[in-house]
């Protein structure tokens, strides 16, 4: 019995760019043969038990050959595996993905061809440049930086008549912009790099192609990267995004870090992930709730946790349940459950004003083991008998030594909790540096107590208002 392969793209970085083909074809593999090049994240769809092979070549570092990849797609395949070999972008874009079908064909072995989203098409995409423009250009061509000094014509490729795409140009950049130049390129053309394209740190620097090289070599840009030559790279100027040029530091726990990152991403900015803080669920027991005539849940995390514990959905029946924002509420709905009180403002003090009017007997709030103690005071004060349900706890992580440059050179750092801005002050050894945004006010308030000024602070304290001011700023 002899397996077959599947020879899949996996796009530029972006998880969000994998196909529902490429997830299906990781999800049926017994074998995943995968490049340096791919998203982190395209591995999780792998089913459990398969044999996952990096064989990933680092420009410059230590290779797998070729012909050992060549070796293991063959010897799998020929011992009955479904062999997935994933790549970067495209397979059959510079992926080598030609060579490794026909060696299929003359072994006999089927194969199929999964196409993905090449990084010569999205990265630019991402930056705000499309590679084909009405009036601008008629026609692409991709080409390998390599081919200044290999076998593409210079002279031809400076002669054409569109934009050109370069994949792994960046050592040789002088040379083929030199070239393209000698060639009788007008020098004054816009040009552009993406580096890291469709990832959250993103980066574009644009120039001319006469300073492009130089321009590079100042940002010390690195691979991977594409660079574009041609009047569509001058759109990144009108299509970049409101935040284009500005890079941003969130400090958020990972999973809603990338969230907000991969929003402000859109809007242009380039974003580096600090997150010095992570959840971990604390092994909590439900009370009944037959005695409580209030719930409130303070976060998405609590809520979320909420449901891992009930057993039984008709145990949350009887309480009146209350959000202390949308994002909660939505975590709440995702549960099936439709809150009874959201708060206009969403932090404790918004829903207290929000609970006014509710004669409040038995509350339980559930949230996270280090909350504030504004919500339970109130409601307190009010003549009511509180008990909190710690869910979940927020604990320090510590940043590595480039997140940590990374963050404090960015020119913005966002802070979205408290909790957030204390575990960062913490991991880094200072907050100041960049500008600060902030989600509230008391936010704010620790980080003045942490020694630094807050430059931004939402109006409405959820992550779409903290979006909103950012952008208020950037006008
Ligand atoms: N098959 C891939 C290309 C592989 S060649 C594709 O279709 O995209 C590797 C080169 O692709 C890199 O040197 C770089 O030029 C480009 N590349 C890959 N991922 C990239 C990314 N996220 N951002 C910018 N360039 C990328």
């Amino acid at each position: 019995m002899t397996g077959r392969v599947i020879l899949v793209g996996a796009g530029p970085g972006d998880p969000g760019l994998l196909t529902r083909r490429a997830a299906e074809a990781l999800a049926t593999a017994d074998v995943v043969l995968h490049d340096q090049l791919i998203p982190r994240e395209a591995l999780d769809l792998v089913r459990a038990g398969a044999e996952v092979v990096d064989v990933g070549k680092r420009g410059g570092g230590e290779q797998v050959p070729q012909d050992d990849t060549n070796d293991l797609l063959l010897r799998h395949a020929q011992d009955g595996k479904v062999v997935v070999r994933l790549k970067g972008g495209d397979p059959f874009v510079f992926g080598r993905g030609g060579e490794e079908a026909l060696l299929c064909a003359r072994h006999g072995i089927a194969f199929e061809v999964v196409p993905g989203v090449t990084a010569g098409v999205a990265a630019p995409a991402y930056a705000g440049i499309p590679v084909t423009h009405r009036g601008l250009a008629g026609a692409v061509a991709f080409v390998t930086g390599f081919s200044a000094e290999s076998d593409v014509d210079m002279g031809a490729l400076a002669a054409f008549p569109g934009t050109l795409v370069f994949y792994m140009g960046v050592r040789t950049l002088p040379q083929i912009a030199q070239r393209l130049i000698a060639g009788g390129r007008d020098p004054g053309e816009p040009a552009a790099i993406v580096e890291r394209g469709t990832l959250p740190d993103q980066r574009t620097i644009t120039a001319t192609l006469a300073t492009i090289a130089e321009r590079a070599a100042e940002e010390a840009v690195r691979a991977p990267s594409i660079t574009i030559f041609g009047a569509v790279a001058g759109l990144h100027a009108d299509l970049g995004g409101p935040l284009a040029g500005r890079t941003i530091a969130v400090t958020r726990a990972r999973e809603q870090a990338s969230d907000l990152g991969r929003r402000l991403q859109a809007l242009g900015a380039r974003v580096v992930l600090a997150p010095a803080i992570r959840t971990e669920p604390i092994d909590a027991e439900l009370p009944d709730l037959g005695g409580f005539d209030l719930l409130c849940l303070t976060s998405p995390t609590g809520a979320a946790r909420l449901f891992e514990l009930v057993r039984d959905a008709r145990s949350l029946a009887g309480p009146r349940i209350a959000a202390i924002g949308p994002g909660t509420a939505a975590a709440l709905r995702a549960g099936g459950i439709e809150p009874d009180v959201v708060p206009a403002r969403s932090n404790a003090e918004g829903l207290v004003e929000a609970l006014a009017g509710t004669d409040v007997r038995r509350a339980l709030i559930a949230r996270a083991q280090e909350g504030r103690a504004v919500l339970p005071d109130a409601l307190r004060e009010r003549g009511a008998e509180v008990e909190l349900l710690a869910l979940y706890r927020t604990i320090a992580d510590p940043l590595s030594d480039e997140e940590r440059a990374a963050a404090l050179g960015a020119d913005l750092l966002v802070f979205a909790s408290s909790s957030a801005a204390k575990a960062f002050g913490d991991a880094a050894g200072t907050l100041r540096g960049p500008r600060i945004a902030s989600i509230g006010p008391a936010t704010s308030a620790t980080i003045r107590e942490l020694g630094a000024e807050v430059a931004i602070e939402a109006g409405e304290h959820t992550p779409d208002g903290l979006i909103g001011a950012i952008l208020a700023d950037a006008v």
